[in-house]
């Protein structure tokens, strides 16, 4: 439940952002798994295309879905999840603006007029050396972990980005930029979805600061739930888990 963490148990590396002790979530019955993708269920890697699951991943993951409501969270197109995920998981994609089911059915949330938007700047990203674009089906990010001026590079962009039309947002992770609609996050995606169980308690990890918008929606339902930010970094979240590693160790323990 919602801040009853153990404060003395240090086995999974889970921190207190407040306190900044190490702290274990609380496991609670019956959970609805919110669980992100890349930097969660899989370590951050230079090349988003090579970002495959923690080896214990998709045991896990096959284990948990057979009993619990599981959702699978993430920014990128669901169309590029599945050549990582073996089973047809319910996902969110595109950070909300995609809802479906990994290898199948995908609907897109998102207006026609963003999706012009999001065309007209992919056609404009400026011209640095060592950024990386990464297409999704209506949107994109461009990651400039790899630029030599990486500061130099974040400032370009954000120049490029300063008349953003009112109809899209820009989010910005981990050394990247990414385009989406306005509107439509995490967040909304796990209110609707929450709303669907009302009997289960939401269990949400991720690590990025678009699973802020998550844990804020989480923390206004009147109802138990837990919120896991996983790696360093500010979050609202009630609890911290150092990585994939102290994931996989905190999922073990509902199976
Ligand atoms: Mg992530």
């Amino acid at each position: 439940m919602r801040n009853a963490w153990h404060p003395t148990d240090t086995k999974y590396g889970i921190q207190n952002t407040r306190h900044e002790r190490p702290l274990m979530p609380t496991v609670v019955e019956p959970p609805l798994f919110f669980l992100d993708y890349d930097g969660t269920l899989a370590p951050i890697v230079d090349d988003p295309a090579a970002a495959v699951p923690h080896p214990e991943a998709p045991d896990l993951l096959r284990d948990l879905d057979a009993q619990f409501p599981l959702w699978i969270v993430t920014g990128r197109d669901l169309q590029a999840l599945s050549s990582f995920l073996d089973r047809p998981y319910s996902a969110i994609g595109l950070h909300g603006a995609q809802e479906g089911v990994v290898g199948r059915d995908i609907h897109n949330r998102m207006s026609d007029e963003a999706a012009a938007a999001l065309r007209r700047l992919r056609a404009s990203v400026p011209s640095v050396d060592g950024l990386r674009v990464e297409d999704k089906a209506r949107s994109f990010a461009v990651h400039y972990r790899e630029a030599r001026d990486e500061s130099g590079a974040r400032d370009q962009l954000k120049d490029w980005l300063a008349d953003l039309p009112e109809v899209l947002d820009a989010i910005w992770g981990k050394k990247v930029v990414e385009l989406r609609p306005d509107g439509l996050t995490k967040g909304t995606a796990v209110r609707r979805i929450a709303a669907q169980h009302p009997d289960h308690v939401p269990v949400y990890l991720g690590d990025d600061v678009t699973d802020e918008d998550a844990f804020a929606a989480l923390q206004e339902m009147d109802r138990d739930a837990v919120s896991i930010k996983v790696g360093p970094g500010d979050t609202r979240a009630d609890a911290r888990l150092d990585g994939p590693d102290a994931v996989m160790a905190y999922l073990r323990r509902y199976v």
